[in-house]
C-alpha cells in the first residue's frame, strides 16, 4: 500500500488514475482546483478507505505548500506523487499581445511552475521523513504535444516539454535517494479537456490520427502511470513513455 497524491486527480484522465491506484490498495489524496462537488462524487467511488479531497490552485506557490502538508497529514505520508493537473488553452500567435502573454504566463504557470512546485513540496517531503519506506516515486503527465507541436497552444506545448524535461533533470538528481521519475506522454483523450473537439467536426480527423481508430481513453493512460508508480518501475527512471495508440512515433 502507498500513500499517493494525485493533481487533478478529481476528473478525467486524473480521476481515472485515482480510480485504478485505490482499486490496487493505495490511499489517494484527491486534488482538484475548485470543482469540489466532482471530487467528492470521485471519492464516494473509490474503493478502500483513507483517501481524501483537497483543492489549491496549482498557481500559487503559497497553496500547493498548504496543499502538500495538509495531504501529508490526511494521509500519513506521500510515498508517490502523480502531477496530472493541468489546463490546455488555446491561443495561436496570430492573436494580440496582451492575450498571447497571459496565456502564456498562465498555462506555463499551472502546468510546469505548479507541477514544480508541488514537486519540490513532495520531494522535500521524501528526503525528510524518518517514518515509512525511503524513496518513492513520481510520475508526470506530459503530452504528445511536447514533440509534434500545438499550433493553436503554443504555451501548452513548452509546458510540456518542459515538464518532460523536468522528468529527466529529476530522474538524475534524485536516483541517488531512491525516488525514481518518468513521464507519461498521452495523445488525444476524450475527457472534459477535449470533449469539445471529439463530438464536433474535426472528431473523426482526431480519431483516425491513431490507427486504432479511436481516441485514448482515461484508463488507458492510468495503467501506464499504475505501473509508473508501482514498486516494480525501479529501473525504469527518467523515462517519457508515449501513450498516444501510435498516433506520433519518434
Ligand atoms: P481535465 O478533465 O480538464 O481535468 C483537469 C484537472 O486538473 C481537474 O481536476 C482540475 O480541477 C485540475 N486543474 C485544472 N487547473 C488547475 C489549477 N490551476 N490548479 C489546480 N488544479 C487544476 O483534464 P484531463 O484531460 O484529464 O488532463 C489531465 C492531464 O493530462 C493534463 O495535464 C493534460 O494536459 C494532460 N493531457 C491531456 C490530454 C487529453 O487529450 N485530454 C492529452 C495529453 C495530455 P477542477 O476539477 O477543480 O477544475
Amino acid at each position: 500500500m502507498s500513500c499517493v497524491l494525485v493533481t487533478g486527480g478529481s476528473r478525467g484522465i486524473g480521476a481515472a488514475i485515482s480510480r485504478v491506484l485505490a482499486a490496487r490498495g493505495d490511499r489517494v489524496a484527491v486534488h482538484c482546483r475548485s470543482n469540489m462537488a466532482a471530487a467528492r462524487g470521485l471519492l464516494a467511488e473509490l474503493p478502500g478507505d483513507g483517501h481524501v479531497v483537497l483543492s489549491a490552485d496549482l498557481a500559487d506557490d503559497g497553496a500547493v505548500a498548504d496543499l502538500v502538508s495538509r495531504a501529508v497529514e490526511s494521509l500519513g505520508t506521500i510515498d508517490v506523487l502523480v502531477n496530472n493537473a493541468g489546463v490546455y488553452l488555446d491561443c495561436p500567435i496570430q492573436g494580440s499581445y496582451q492575450d498571447w502573454t497571459a496565456n502564456w504566463r498562465e498555462v506555463i504557470g499551472v502546468n510546469l511552475l505548479g507541477a514544480a512546485a508541488v514537486t519540490w513540496q513532495v520531494v522535500d517531503h521524501l528526503l525528510h521523513r524518518e517514518q515509512g519506506p525511503q524513496g518513492g516515486r513520481i510520475v508526470m503527465v506530459g503530452s504528445r504535444g511536447a514533440y509534434r507541436g500545438e499550433p493553436t497552444a503554443p504555451a501548452y506545448g513548452a509546458s510540456k516539454a518542459g515538464l518532460h524535461a523536468l522528468t529527466q533533470s529529476l530522474a538524475v538528481a534524485l536516483a541517488p535517494r531512491g525516488i525514481v521519475v518518468n513521464a507519461v506522454a498521452p495523445g488525444f483523450v476524450a475527457t472534459d479537456m477535449t470533449e469539445h473537439l471529439l463530438s464536433g467536426a474535426v472528431g473523426d480527423d482526431i480519431r483516425a490520427q491513431s490507427p486504432f481508430g479511436r481516441a485514448g481513453e482515461p484508463a488507458d493512460i492510468a495503467a501506464a502511470v499504475a505501473w509508473l508508480s508501482s514498486a516494480e518501475a525501479k529501473w525504469t527512471s527518467g523515462a517519457v513513455l508515449d501513450a498516444n495508440g501510435a498516433s506520433y512515433l519518434r
